[in-house]
């Protein structure tokens, strides 16, 4: 029966990890690390991510700030927002929660963070920076996905990694930090051929495609590792993630179970990201 990877204690220990860093940071240098938090709008789903966040902040001991704005924000004053934290000291990581209105644009918006506050991760000038594999900070679900694999004592050196899903926030980045720790790596997507076929071959198979149950038990290998990225809501409610759960733990030898896989890890990285921002602006 596989191991059952659970995020949610290591991202609760990567916390308390921070936290005790934190204070320690706090205490030679005076600085608070500090996140500044924007959403436009008031989907749901996006204002359980934002407390979350916030929530996390105190957790780790760092000073957090919210800008909820209402659904008919111009661009413009979103932008001037971010212009605004972008030289407030107080602030070292800014993240504006997607998806924003439609009439806003996404890529103009994001371009406007300054990439030393990019805790996300999403700024081209970062994003090249992974490419090059001289990152300050990583987009955080995939970083999440990586360090699960390293307390799992997963081996990637070597390994044929299968990466379903090439979203530039997590696809593309998940595939590069498998390569760049010396996975051999194939990225599909919704035209490549022969998938189950590719997935079958995978010693690692990580999930990011948005299918509840996509990949099932006959696409994974005897032995595989199998990370699930997926968070689908059922018609009854419930979340499942891309993998059949049942199926495939009958197959792989370690699995991510979700909820409770790398959901939860996703926050505890914006916050190792928030701190190295906080820290660089000291250096
Ligand atoms: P996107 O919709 O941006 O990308 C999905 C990818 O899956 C695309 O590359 C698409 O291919 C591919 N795909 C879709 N259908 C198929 C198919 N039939 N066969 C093969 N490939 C297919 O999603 P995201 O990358 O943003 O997110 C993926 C999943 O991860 C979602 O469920 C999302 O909710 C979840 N997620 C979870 C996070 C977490 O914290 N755990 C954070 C972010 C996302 P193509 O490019 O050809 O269209």
């Amino acid at each position: 029966m596989a191991i059952i990877i659970d995020g949610k204690k290591t991202s609760a220990d990567i916390k308390e990890e921070l936290r005790v860093e934190t204070e320690a940071f706090i205490k030679e240098t005076g600085v608070t690390p500090g996140l500044a938090v924007v959403i436009v709008g008031s989907d749901p789903a996006s204002q359980v991510y934002v407390r979350n966040k916030c929530l996390a902040c105190e957790k780790v001991g760092f000073y957090s700030e919210k800008y909820e704005m209402p659904e008919d924000t111009t661009e413009d004053a979103l932008v001037e927002l971010i212009e605004k934290l972008n030289t407030d000291d107080k602030i070292h990581g800014i993240l504006v929660q997607l998806p924003l209105p439609r009439h806003i644009d996404v890529e103009k918006v994001l371009l406007t963070i300054k990439p030393s506050k990019d805790v996300d991760a999403f700024h081209p000038y970062n994003t090249g920076k992974i490419m090059q594999g001289k990152y300050d900070f990583l987009p955080c679900t995939p970083a999440g996905v990586m360090e699960l694999l390293k307390r799992y004592n997963v081996e990637i050196k070597g390994k044929d990694c299968v990466v379903i899903g090439r979203s530039d926030i997590v696809g593309k980045p998940m595939a590069m930090l498998l390569l760049q720790a010396d996975g051999t790596v194939t990225i599909c997507h919704s035209r490549t051929k022969d998938l189950a076929e590719k997935c079958k071959n995978a010693d690692i198979i990580v999930a990011a495609v948005g299918r509840a149950n996509f990949v099932s038990g006959d696409m994974v290998k005897e032995g595989a590792v199998v990370i699930d990225v997926g968070i689908n809501r059922l018609e009854n409610g419930s979340l499942c993630g891309d993998v059949n759960y049942a199926e495939a733990a009958e197959k792989a030898s370690a699995i991510t179970p979700v909820p409770g896989g790398v959901g939860p890890m996703t926050i505890a990285m914006l916050m190792k990201n928030t701190l190295t921002a906080a820290k660089k602006t000291i250096k």
